[in-house]
């Protein structure tokens, strides 16, 4: 039996998951954020006291990383580090930097390409992240790009960190948000790119029932109702 998959991929702040858990419940397909993998690598990096950026000291944590994804009673996905729930830590807006670095490491991203695919062959799935559509799940039933403005991307993800409770000020995470899109789309192995058979959905001048109207409206179009 072979099971549907959705691939989202697009830069950071562009309501990827927001967006693409919602489509997940309307699809009935399970939802799964690769991001919150490499957020949880990267916090295994930190707390081993390992400097991200040397890639001879995070290479070696690989082997012993126990790292486990699991789903609430809520449906929501929960991350596992070691046995324990690090869904809340993980989100830290420190974490995101530390992500992007380990995440350009090849040996990083080979060590979870089997991690991912196996959930796509295990059930439907959406699955966003920057590299779905173009490494992950080539094969994929729908590819979508989603895209929007630096600066609404950097609105959006302040109102996220407001709303944690989290301090944080517009310059701040509008440079985070161009940095990490440059350190994403430069780096050597699975850079963010639009896969050719990836349709675009750029959200800059769309809320979120717009947005999400639009990734249905695709997703029928490739898979029917
Ligand atoms: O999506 P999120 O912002 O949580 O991802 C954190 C970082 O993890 C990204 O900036 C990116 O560098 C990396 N990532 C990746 N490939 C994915 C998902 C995330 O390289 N499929």
């Amino acid at each position: 039996m072979s099971f549907k998959s959705v691939a989202i991929d697009g830069p950071a702040g562009a309501g990827k998951s927001t967006l693409a858990r919602k489509l997940a419940e309307k699809l009935g397909f399970l939802y799964v954020d690769t991001g919150a993998i490499y957020r949880t690598v990267a916090l295994a990096v930190l707390r081993a006291g390992v400097d991200p950026s040397d890639g001879g000291g995070v290479v070696p944590l690989l082997k012993d990383l126990e790292i486990r994804m699991g789903y609430g009673q809520d449906g929501v996905q929960r991350m596992y580090l070691a046995g324990e729930d690090v869904s809340e830590a993980i989100r830290e807006h420190h974490i995101s930097g530390v992500a992007s670095q380990v995440s350009a490491m090849p040996e990083v991203r080979a060590f979870l390409l089997g991690f991912q695919r196996r959930q796509a062959q295990e059930q439907d799935v959406v699955m966003d992240g920057r590299d779905i559509g173009t490494v992950v799940l080539p094969e994929a039933d729908v590819k979508i790009f989603l895209t929007a403005a630096p600066e609404a991307r950097a609105r959006r993800r302040l109102l996220e960190l407001k709303q944690r409770g989290q301090e944080a000020d517009y310059d701040t995470v509008l440079h985070d948000i161009r940095e990490r899109d440059h350190q994403d789309e430069h780096r050597p192995i699975a850079p963010l790119k639009r896969a050719a058979d990836a349709a675009l959905l750029d959200t800059t001048q769309l809320n979120l029932e717009q947005s999400l109207a639009g990734l249905l409206a695709l997703v029928k179009e490739k898979i029917g109702p």
